[in-house]
């Protein structure tokens, strides 16, 4: 996978590790997080078996 950088100096994006003699960073890390949407996966199976009860 690759990785699109910036270069520090003329902030342009660059798929080298170096653009005009400038070292080049990695823009934003991904921050997908796969248990950000766990809890209210939960909470809503528990809603769910909370309905099932009431029916
Ligand atoms: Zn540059």
């Amino acid at each position: 996978m690759a990785h699109i950088l910036k270069c520090t100096k003329c902030n342009k994006y660059t798929m080298q590790e170096t653009h005009c003699g400038n070292p080049a960073i990695t823009t934003k890390p991904m921050r997908y997080s796969p248990w950000k949407n766990a809890p209210y996966r939960k909470e809503a199976r528990r809603e769910e078996l909370k309905e099932k009860k009431l029916l």
